[in-house]
C-alpha cells in the first residue's frame, strides 16, 4: 500500500486559508498556507545542512512556532524532531544532547548561553522572534527521499518520573494514528480550537490536541508558558473548545478570579491528564455546570487512548473511560493472565499508535513491549460497564506486611479534607513491616498527625492508614508537575 504520508501537503491543499496557529503572546496567526511556506524554507534549510533521513533535529525553546517548522520539515525529509524539555538542568539537557546527537537545534535566545556551554556539535539557529525564518538563508533543494510509515518521525523524552529520561521513538504511523484515534473518538473537527500551554516537548503538549487538531484542519494557539490567570483568560479569548492541562495547572486554575468570572461558552469538554487528577477538581467544574474528564496516556502509547461517552461524563467520577476505536487493551494478573472485572493488575495496550522502540536502549525496549503489547507499568481495573480506572503505577505500589496498597487512594482521601492542600503517598523501608505507608501533605491550616490519623481511620483499613505522616511546604514536582516520588523518598524530613 503506498499513500502519502506527508498529510500535512494534503490538509494545507484542502484548507490553506483557515488559521492553523496562533501565538497567544503576540498574537501573530499562521494560516495553514503561510504555514507551509516555512515549512517548505526550513525543509530546504535543513537539506543545505546535509540533515539526511534519520538525522536528528531538536528545538530548545518555550512553545513556539519554530516547533512546526521543524517538526513537519522532519516529515518532509524524513529526519527525527527531538523537542527538548527547556526547564531540565544544564547537567539533564547535557545528557539528552549527547544521546540524541541531534545535527540542528533551534535555541530560543535565553538558552544560548545554556547550549553554548554544552559544545555541542549541532547547528544552532537562533529562533529570536516569530519571523526568525525570513533570515535563514536557502536554497531550493528537492526532495527525493523515501518514507515509510515506520520511519522514525519524532523522538519525545519521557518524564523522568521513574528514572532517567528515555527517548520515545514515534513513527509516521503512530502520530498519524493517535491523531486519527484521537479525531474520531473524540469527535474532532475543523470548527474545534485549543489552547497549548503545556510544553509541546512532553506529549501532553504535542499530541493529545495540538496534532490531531492540525490533521483535522482545526486551530491551535499557543503560549510560551502557563500563566493560570492569562491561560483562562485566553480560553475564552480565543473561543477555545477543548483544552488538556495536567492537574497541577487545574489546581491553579481553580484559584483565579478569571475562573470564577467566566462560563466558558465555548468550551465542549475540559481534559486533565498526565497525573491522577484529585476528585476536588471534578467538583469544581460540575459546580459551574461544565464538562471535566480525565485522560490517560503515557508517551509510549499516543498519548491518547480512551474516552467517555458524552453523556457518561461526570456520572463514571474517577474513570479515564473505554478504550479508543483503534486502540485494545487488557489488564493482566502476574500471570500474564486477564483479571475478572473490578480486579486490579496491569494495563496493557496494544495499537497502530504504538511506539516503535526507546533510542539507544535495547534492552528497555524487550521489556516494555511485547507481541505487540505494551506493557504500560501502570496499574488498572475495569467496571461492569467496561469503564477503566487507573490505580497507580506498578513501581508506587506499597507491600505493607504481605498487604498491596495503591497510594492513589488514599491520597485522594487526604485531598478529599477541605484543609488538605496536597497529599502524596509513598511507602519507606520498615524492618518489620517491609515498606510502611507515609503520607506527605501540604496544609492550609496546621493540623496535627493525630488528626491526620484519625480522619483515615474513618474511611480506610487499618493497614491502609500511614504510619507516619510529614507535613511540608511543597511536594516535589518533575518539569512538567508530576509529584516527584523519588525526591519524595530522598526526603529525610
Ligand atoms: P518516565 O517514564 O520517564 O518515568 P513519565 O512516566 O512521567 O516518565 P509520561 O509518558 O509523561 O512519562 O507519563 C505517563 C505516565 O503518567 C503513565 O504511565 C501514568 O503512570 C501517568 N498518568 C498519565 N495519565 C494519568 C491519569 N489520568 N491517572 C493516573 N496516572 C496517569
Amino acid at each position: 500500500m503506498h499513500y502519502n504520508i506527508n498529510w500535512f501537503e494534503n490538509r494545507v491543499k484542502l484548507t490553506p486559508n483557515a488559521i492553523a496557529v496562533i501565538d497567544s503572546d503576540t498574537n501573530e496567526s499562521w494560516t495553514y498556507e503561510q504555514l507551509q511556506h516555512r515549512v517548505t524554507k526550513m525543509g530546504n534549510y535543513f537539506q543545505m545542512h546535509d540533515v539526511q533521513k534519520g538525522d536528528r533535529v531538536a528545538v530548545l525553546a518555550p512553545n513556539h512556532i519554530s516547533y512546526f517548522d521543524f517538526f513537519f520539515a522532519a516529515m518532509k525529509i524524513g529526519a527525527i524532531f527531538v523537542p527538548l524539555n527547556w526547564r531540565l538542568s544544564e547537567e539533564e539537557l547535557k545528557y539528552l544532547i549527547q544521546d540524541a546527537e541531534p545535527k540542528i537545534i533551534g535555541v530560543a535566545p535565553s538558552f544560548m548561553e545554556k547550549i553554548n556551554n554544552l559544545s555541542t556539535n549541532a547547528s544552532l539557529i537562533n529562533i529570536s522572534h516569530n519571523q526568525y525564518i525570513n533570515h535563514l538563508q536557502v536554497k531550493q533543494i528537492s526532495v527525493n527521499t523515501i518514507l515509510n510509515e515506520e520511519d522514525p518521525l519524532v523522538m519525545i523524552y519521557t518524564g523522568g518520573t521513574t528514572g532517567k529520561p528515555k527517548g520515545v521513538i514515534l513513527s509516521h504511523r503512530s502520530i498519524l494514528w493517535n491523531a486519527l484515534n484521537t479525531i474520531i473518538s473524540w469527535e474532532l473537527s475543523s470548527d474545534d480550537i485549543t489552547i497549548t500551554c503545556l510544553p509541546m516537548s512532553h506529549t501532553g503538549g504535542l499530541n493529545v490536541y495540538t496534532l490531531p487538531l492540525l490533521l483535522v484542519g482545526g486551530t491551535v494557539v499557543i503560549a510560551s508558558e502557563f500563566h493560570a490567570e492569562k491561560a483562562t483568560r485566553d480560553l475564552v479569548k480565543y473561543k477555545c473548545t477543548v483544552v488538556l492541562f495536567v492537574p497541577t495547572m487545574y489546581h491553579m486554575m481553580i484559584q483565579t478570579n478569571a475562573f470564577k468570572q467566566s462560563t466558558f461558552p465555548d468550551m465542549k469538554v475540559f481534559v486533565s491528564g498526565g497525573a491522577p487528577c484529585p476528585l476536588k477538581i471534578y467538583k469544581e467544574f460540575a459546580k459551574k455546570g461544565l464538562k471535566f474528564k480525565e485522560g490517560y496516556g503515557l508517551t509510549e502509547a499516543g498519548p491518547n487512548n480512551f474516552y467517555i461517552d458524552p453523556s457518561d461524563v461526570g456520572t463514571k467520577l474517577g474513570s479515564v473511560g473505554k478504550p479508543m476505536l483503534f486502540n485494545d487493551i487488557q489488564i493482566i494478573n502476574e500471570n500474564g493472565k486477564e483479571v475478572r472485572t473490578n480486579e486490579v493488575g496491569e494495563l496493557l495496550i496494544r495499537g497502530n499508535h504504538a511506539f516503535e522502540y526507546y533510542w539507544n536502549k535495547h534492552e528497555e525496549t524487550k521489556k516494555t513491549i511485547a507481541n505487540g503489547w505494551i506493557h504500560t507499568g501502570d496499574l488498572a481495573r475495569k467496571d461492569q460497564d467496561g469503564y477503566v480506572y487507573i490505580v497507580g503505577r506498578k513501581k508506587d505500589m506499597i507491600i505493607t506486611g504481605g498487604e498491596n496498597v495503591y497510594p492513589l487512594e488514599i491520597e485522594q482521601w487526604l485531598e478529599a479534607h477541605s484543609n488538605i492542600d496536597e497529599a502524596a503517598v509513598t511507602g519507606l523501608p520498615d524492618e518489620k513491616w517491609g515498606e510502611v505507608v507515609t503520607a506527605f501533605v501540604v496544609l492550609k491550616d496546621p493540623m496535627t498527625e493525630a488528626e491526620l490519623e484519625a480522619y483515615c481511620n474513618q474511611k480506610l483499613t487499618r493497614y491502609k492508614v500511614p504510619k507516619k505522616f510529614f507535613i511540608i511546604a511543597e511536594l516535589p514536582k518533575t518539569p512538567i508537575g508530576k509529584i516527584n516520588k523519588i525526591e519524595l523518598q530522598k526526603m529525610k524530613v
